[in-house]
This record gives structure tokens, sequence and C-alpha cells, in this order.
């Protein structure tokens, strides 16, 4: 049973926005994380804002040298968005891999990064593709990094009157590569165990730059900035990988659950970053 609500419909953002500055009420997209919070009494707001069929928050455009992603923008899109087939195959990737054909339909990408899961399968590609948030409410927007909007689990910097009116990052300039990859009990409609994703950045011979992201792994999505650092200038090499990977592990801060041990997610964290490496860097210097 659901526990009884008001429902606000807005015909436009601008009417959304006014709402959310007037008054409490919790915006609802896809409604695939809060309805399933409303039914087990998690939460019982007064009143809900149906933010899901505002056109001004849903689609895919590339502009200025920048993706920029709708916050209402389903998982199914990105799934099929030629541009991110282009221009965030990891985000693609995480996409066809997301939950199960139905859920991919409704669910938002919005809604999956401001539910805050460690498990958001779309937040690790973002990380990896130096993803940033364009926060709106009424009084104005700000931008946001990733890998600054995640506070703990189911924590965020989002103020009760703000939406996620777009997700953006900037096309690399040179020579690029990157790759995610789900570990799951399952292939299908599975959550993820650990999530990781990688972006190489290519200067000549060597890596210009590497973003190297987590899921499932800390209370938060995160991303391992030594193995970054230690990347950087480097020329693509196993031992580097391997160091990496070890460094991957010593970032991460794991769980045992149902799902996986701590001591597994730790060690998986390094085998997927080993991986991703070698598969990004070998797309690269074929
Ligand atoms: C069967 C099932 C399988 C699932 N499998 C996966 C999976 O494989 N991977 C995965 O990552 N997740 C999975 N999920 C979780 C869920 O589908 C995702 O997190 C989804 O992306 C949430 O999006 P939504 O639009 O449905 O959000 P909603 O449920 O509508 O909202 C979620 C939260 O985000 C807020 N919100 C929504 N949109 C915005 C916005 N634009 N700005 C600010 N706040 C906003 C809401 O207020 C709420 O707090 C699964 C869920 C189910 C039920």
């Amino acid at each position: 049973m659901l526990p009884e609500f008001e429902m606000v419909l807005p015909q436009t953002l601008e009417e959304a926005l006014k709402t959310m500055a007037a008054r409490p009420v919790v915006p609802i997209a896809g409604g695939t994380n809060v309805v399933v919070d409303l039914r087990s009494g998690r939460h019982t707001p007064k009143a809900i804002i149906n933010i899901h069929n505002l056109k001004e928050l849903s689609g895919v455009k590339v502009e200025d040298g920048w993706v920029k992603v709708g916050g209402g923008t389903v998982i199914r899109e990105l799934e099929r968005s030629p541009i991110i087939a282009e221009h965030g195959f990891c985000l693609q990737q995480s996409a066809r891999l997301f939950a199960n054909p139905l859920i991919r339909n409704r669910a938002t990408i919005g809604g999956n990064l401001a539910d805050a899961s460690p498990a958001a399968d779309t937040a690790t590609p973002l990380l990896a593709l130096g993803a940033s948030l364009l926060l709106i409410s009424a009084s104005g927007t700000r931008l946001v990094p990733l890998e600054e909007f995640f506070l703990h689990v189911r924590k965020t910097v989002l103020k009760p009157d703000e939406l996620i009116g777009e997700v953006r990052w900037q096309i690399p300039k040179t020579k690029s590569a990157n790759a995610f990859y789900k570990l799951g009990l399952r292939k299908a409609d599975a959550i993820s165990v650990v999530s990781a994703a990688v972006m190489v950045e290519a200067d000549g011979e060597r890596i210009a730059c590497a973003r190297i992201a987590l899921g499932s792994v800390a209370p938060t999505p995160l991303r391992v900035k030594k193995a970054e650092e230690m990347l950087k200038g480097q020329k693509p090499a196993a031992e580097l990988f391997r160091n990496a990977a070890s460094l991957a592990e010593q970032a991460v801060s794991p769980i045992s659950d149902v799902r996986a041990s701590a001591d597994y997610r730790r060690e998986m964290s390094g085998v997927l970053v080993a991986r991703l490496l070698r598969q990004t860097c070998a797309d690269i210097w074929k």
C-alpha cells in the first residue's frame, strides 16, 4: 500500500522550480526508487512533484565541445544515442547492463545520481568521463563536478529546491578511450557487486591523463586519484597497470553483504582497474 500524498503535475520546468521554491515537495522522475521507498515506508512525503514529462529535462546533444544530457533522460536513451556511443562509450555500456528493459524505459540519469546509491551504475562511467552536473533552481544554477556531488550513502549536495537539470562532460581533444565493467551475481538485472570505469587520454606514446572510477566499494562512488596521478606522463606497461590496481585496492573501503565479502570486492577493484587500463590503452595504441 502506498501512503497518501498530494501529487503536483507541473506543465513546465519553470512551474516545477517555482513550486519547489515555495514549499516542500519531493521530485519523482521514473519513480523506480521513489515508489519502492514509498511502499516500504522509508519515505512519507506530504507532496510529490512529477517531473517525468518535462521536455526541458530530456535529451542528448553536443554543444561547443560538450556532451549535454538532460537530467530527465531515460537510461534507454543513453543506450541508443549515437552521441553517447561516440563520446561516452562507457556510459552506453553501463546503460546496456542497467536493470532490465522495463526499468531502463522509465529510470532517469538524474534519478540514478540523486538517489546516490554506492551502486548507481551511471555514476562510475560519468566520473571517468569527468562529468559535472548543472543543478537548477528558481534562484539560479550552479555547476558541480560529479566527484563533489556525493556526500555519503544516499546523501548529496542537492538542496531541497534544486533539480539535476543537466549532466555534461567535455569531449577530449586528443586521442582517447574509455570502458566500463559491471560485476554482478548474474549477467542481467543485477545490482553491481563492483563496477569500474576508466578513461585514458593520450599524448603521443604516453598517457596524458587517466580517470579511474569505482562503484559499490565505498559509501559513495569514487575516483582513484593516486593511481591517476601515478599514470600521468607514463608509457603504458603491464607493471604500471599492476601498480594502479594495487592503489585501487588501497583506495576502497568496501563492506561485506549478501552479495560479496569486503575482501572479494577489494580484490576485484584491482582486477577490474588493471583490466580496463589494459583494454583502453590497447584501444588507443593498437
Ligand atoms: C528492479 C530494479 C532494478 C534496478 N536495477 C538497477 C541497476 O541495475 N543499476 C542501477 O544503478 N540502479 C538500478 N535500480 C535503481 C533505479 O532504477 C535507478 O536508480 C534509477 O535510475 C532511478 O531513476 P528514477 O528516474 O526512477 O528516479 P526516481 O525514483 O524518480 O527518483 C530517485 C531519487 O532522485 C530524485 N530525483 C529524480 N530526478 C531528479 C532530478 N532530475 N533532480 C534531482 N532529484 C531527482 C528523487 O526525488 C528521488 O530522491 C533498479 C531499480 C529497480 C526497481
